[in-house]
Formats: C-alpha cells, sequence, structure tokens
C-alpha cells in the first residue's frame, strides 16, 4: 500500500459516484439551515422533535457548565461518574419503564458494548440484513457466529434459531430502520426469543422520544414488557443532545458495567450533557404537540406526493425514502433540489442495498406545513424535468 494506490482508489470511488462530500452547516440544526454560506430547507438530519437548537437546551448545557465544569475527566469506573450522570440514568430508566439504565457515550459505542458484553465465540448472534452498521460491526468484534436474515424475514430467523446449537443466542435488530422507515414487529421478534430462549437487543435511535404516546419509543409504541429484552436508544437524534444509554434487566446492566469495553476504556461524557439531557427528557414528555405535528407533516408529504414520477417507501415514521434507484439519478434528483434550496440527502450503496440509491426525506417537528409544501414543489418540478 502507498499513497499512489489510495489516490487510484479514491479516483474510482469519486468515478462510480460513491465520494462522498461534506457540507459545511452555519448554523444550528433546524428545519432552516445556514449551509456553505446559503439560506435552505434542510430534510437531512435526525433532529425529528426539533429539539437541537432548542434555547432552554443550550442555558441547560451552559447551567451544568457552571455547576459542573466542562470536561469529566475520567472515565466512569474511575472518577468520572458524575452526580448528573446518575441523575439522568435513573430518569432514563423510569422514561422507558424499565429496571435500570447506564449512559453510553454514543450510540455505536453502546451497540458494540452490548453485544460484545453478552455474547462471544460459543454463542450466536442472530441480525436482520437491514441492521445499523454499528450493530454489525460490533458482531463480528464478538467473534459470535453471525447469522442474517433477510428484512423483517420472521420465518427465516425462526429457521435459525431451531437450528442453533449455539451456548447463548441474540436476535438484535434497529426497532425503526435507519434507511427504510419502517418499524420492525418488536411483539413477534420477543415471541420467537421466547420460544428458542434468546435474548432480544432492540437497537431503537430512531423511535426513542418519538415513537408512544409520551415519547417512550418502541417498546411503548407496542406495549410489551419483557426481562429478555435489552433496550438501546441514542439521545443526539430526537432527544436533541448527544449520547446513548441502554436499559434492562439489572444484571444485564451491571455484566455491562463489569465487562462492556466501550464503557470501561473511554472518558465519560461531559455532565453538562447530563444536565441537558434531563431537561430534554421533560419537555419530550411534556410538549406533545410535536409528535402530532410531524405526524401531520408525515400525512401531508405522503398525500403531495400523488402524481410524481418516484415513490415513497411504505413508512409510518419521520423518516420518508423516496427511492430513485441508480445512484447518479438520486444525486442527480439531491443536486436539482438543492439548486431550488431544499436540501435532501442522496443515499447510496454500501449504505443501502446496489440500485436502491434514495433521497432520505427526514421530517422534523421543526419542519412547517409551508417547508413540507416548498418539498413538494421542487419535487414535482424536478420531476417534471428529469
Ligand atoms: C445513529 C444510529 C446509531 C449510532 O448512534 P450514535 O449515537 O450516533 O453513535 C446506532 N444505531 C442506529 C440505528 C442509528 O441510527
Amino acid at each position: 500500500m502507498s499513497l499512489p494506490d489510495l489516490a487510484a482508489e479514491l479516483a474510482a470511488l469519486d468515478a462510480r459516484g460513491l465520494k462522498r462530500h461534506r457540507r459545511l452547516l452555519e448554523s444550528p440544526q433546524s428545519a432552516r439551515v445556514v449551509v456553505d454560506g446559503r439560506e435552505v430547507v434542510a430534510f437531512c438530519s435526525n433532529d425529528y422533535l426539533g429539539l437541537a437548537g432548542d434555547p432552554r437546551l443550550a442555558a441547560a448545557a451552559a447551567e451544568g457548565a457552571a455547576r459542573y465544569g466542562v470536561g469529566a475527566g475520567a472515565s466512569h469506573l474511575i472518577l468520572g461518574h458524575a452526580a448528573a450522570h446518575h441523575r439522568l440514568e435513573d430518569a432514563l430508566a423510569q422514561f422507558v419503564r424499565l429496571p435500570r439504565a447506564l449512559l453510553f457515550s454514543t450510540g455505536y459505542m453502546a451497540n458494540i458494548g452490548i453485544v460484545t458484553a453478552l455474547a462471544g465465540r460459543d454463542d450466536a448472534v442472530f441480525a436482520d440484513k437491514l441492521n445499523h452498521a454499528s450493530l454489525n460491526d460490533a458482531v463480528l468484534l464478538s467473534r459470535a457466529g453471525f447469522k442474517r436474515y433477510p428484512h423483517g424475514d420472521l420465518a427465516a430467523l425462526e429457521k435459525l434459531l431451531a437450528a442453533s446449537q449455539a451456548r447463548r443466542k441474540l436476535v438484535v435488530s434497529d426497532a425503526v430502520f435507519s434507511m427504510d422507515g419502517d418499524i420492525a414487529p418488536v411483539t413477534d421478534l420477543l415471541r420467537l426469543c421466547e420460544r428458542y430462549d434468546a435474548w432480544l437487543v432492540i437497537d431503537d435511535a430512531h423511535g426513542f422520544g418519538v415513537l408512544g404516546e409520551t415519547g417512550g419509543g418502541a417498546l411503548q409504541h407496542y406495549g410489551v414488557v419483557s426481562p429478555r429484552i435489552v433496550y438501546m436508544a441514542t439521545l443526539g437524534k430526537a432527544a436533541g443532545v448527544f449520547g446513548a444509554f441502554v436499559a434492562g434487566e439489572p444484571d444485564v446492566i451491571e455484566t455491562l458495567v463489569q465487562h462492556a469495553r466501550p464503557y470501561i476504556y473511554t472518558t465519560a461524557t461531559p455532565p453538562l450533557l447530563a444536565h441537558a439531557l434531563l431537561a430534554s427528557l421533560e419537555i419530550i414528555a411534556a410538549e406533545h404537540w410535536r409528535r402530532e405535528l410531524l405526524a401531520q407533516l408525515i400525512n401531508q408529504l405522503k398525500r403531495g406526493m400523488a402524481g410524481l414520477r418516484w415513490r415513497l417507501m411504505p413508512s409510518d415514521t419521520a423518516i420518508q425514502p423516496l427511492v430513485i434507484g441508480p445512484n447518479d439519478e438520486a444525486l442527480h434528483v439531491s443536486e436539482q433540489l438543492a439548486a431550488r434550496g431544499v436540501l435532501v440527502p442522496a443515499i447510496r450503496p454500501p449504505t443501502v442495498p446496489q440500485g436502491s440509491a434514495r433521497l432520505r426525506i427526514s421530517l422534523s417537528a421543526a419542519h412547517s406545513e409551508q417547508d413540507v409544501a416548498q418539498l413538494l414543489q421542487a419535487l414535482h418540478d424536478v420531476g417534471a424535468r428529469a
């Protein structure tokens, strides 16, 4: 491997339309943002409740900084576990109605921690093919047997479970699939886990705060409770801040404290973030209008797609993917929308399967009806010219 090799590989990536570029965001995350010096309406964030730029959270973060300082200064098991972290863990457990919760720095690290702490060489992990990359990486790192089933195919999952001789079995699934927006059949997954004595690991990165009557997430949405469930959600999406947590049975959580390497060998997040998250949880529970507005915007978008050349995938969540197909066409449509002041990211392989490049429209309670109307107008304009 030499530098010319890397240059050739990068050029090949570019030639296939797969080279990624970063835009420069010059305002807080919101519906209307300043990007590369220009104001646009954006449908690119995971800020589903519109809280990332909320001044109340900024004030709570400032208050947290004044009270706790900026850096945690140590890992949780040494002397980095601040009172704010501890209070947040209690509040999160209560929020999702599970016995105990544990904070992680990121969802990526939480997934690595869960799977590597609960599964090893003699175990097997059963995973939906469309799971998030962090869950797949976690399984590889755990050295457990890796059995992937076609997206949502419970019959295929059951066959794999029935044939397994593994010591311990983990079924892992996104709750809301990040590039498709559909919701996993958690109740049915749990039934299979009970039948075959498996754990069920649910990654609710896109459901926490959004799904369920009070934003409790996918488990509240389905009304399921079980000591077999290991629940993970992130705090940088709907909650508008940063971080992640795992919740479940006390012994599961204690196992993570003792064995999850991404928990043990890293500095605790700044306690000011935990302080801000305590404020965020209160807003999520109290401001039901955010979930109602989001539902209205989703309906408005679906209705407004009639007559368009592209179809939305079947999704009832804030993630509304518009399938385009070829990489270059998806990129072209995204660029044409950007020229009209509307940002929607084109998602290409390997993030999604070959031939299913798409525009991932994500809606937020920060959007207004006018924002969605502007998106629809732009889509119809671009579709008519394509
Ligand atoms: C975003 C995401 C993660 C990673 O969470 P971070 O806190 O951003 O690291 C994990 N799983 C899913 C499904 C996600 O969408």
